[in-house]
């Protein structure tokens, strides 16, 4: 089954493309689809609206199958921010070690009892005849003090999931993969597919 990515992020490009394939799925990136390169406003409340927004247009651009990922970390210290801004907690110049400084000192008096946060991950697919499917998935975890390995992306540095004694920036890609958000999203997603399938 061939599906065209609709993100532009290679991280999470690299990341769907290696657990998708374990399911026979075959992503291509939106350039191999033929689609022109714009932006997408990420203007939803939630990770839902922007996922199927940036699924559906896509999906018009090339009529095929599409997938979208619209995710983000959710800190319960900071009422669930940065949330569906993850991307741009820091502002308009946003990158990765300026969203990164900024959780830091947003939270740098609070305990590690209540550093409680979770990565979320909404995956839509929608085909050409409008019809769509929605996963969601979610990783609990805690956010340390300073950042540990630089694997990964985002957040990745400062996310100690449960279970383990290591963040995601240290964890191999594949020992991410099994416990991800994004992972746990597909998973479902598949589980949902193949219900349709029968
Ligand atoms: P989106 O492209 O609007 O979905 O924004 C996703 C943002 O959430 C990324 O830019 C990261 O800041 C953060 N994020 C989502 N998933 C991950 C992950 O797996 N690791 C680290 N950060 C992530």
């Amino acid at each position: 089954m061939r599906i065209v990515a609709a993100t532009q992020n290679k991280h999470k490009i690299e990341e769907m493309s290696a657990i998708t394939k374990k399911f026979g799925m075959h992503m291509v990136s939106r350039s191999e689809a033929g689609v022109p390169d714009f932006e997408i406003e990420e203007d939803g409340q939630t990770f839902e609206e922007n996922s199927e927004k940036k699924a559906r247009e896509i999906m018009k651009a090339c009529n095929e199958i599409t997938i979208a990922d619209d995710s983000g970390l959710m800190v319960d210290a900071l009422d669930g921010a940065p949330g569906v801004y993850s991307a741009r907690f820091a502002g308009k110049d946003s990158n990765d070690e300026k969203n990164n400084e900024k959780l830091l000192e947003l939270l740098k008096d609070v305990p590690i009892e209540k550093r409680s946060a979770k990565f979320v991950s909404v995956i839509t697919m929608v085909y050409p005849n409008g019809e769509k499917i929605v996963a969601r998935g979610e990783c609990k975890g805690h956010i340390l003090y300073e950042a540990a390995g630089s694997n990964g992306f985002g957040y990745d540095p400062l996310f100690m999931p449960d279970g383990y004694d290591k963040t995601f920036g240290e964890l191999s890609a594949e020992e991410k993969n099994k416990i991800s958000h994004r992972s746990i999203a597909l998973q479902t997603l598949r589980e949902q597919l193949n219900k349709k399938i029968v």
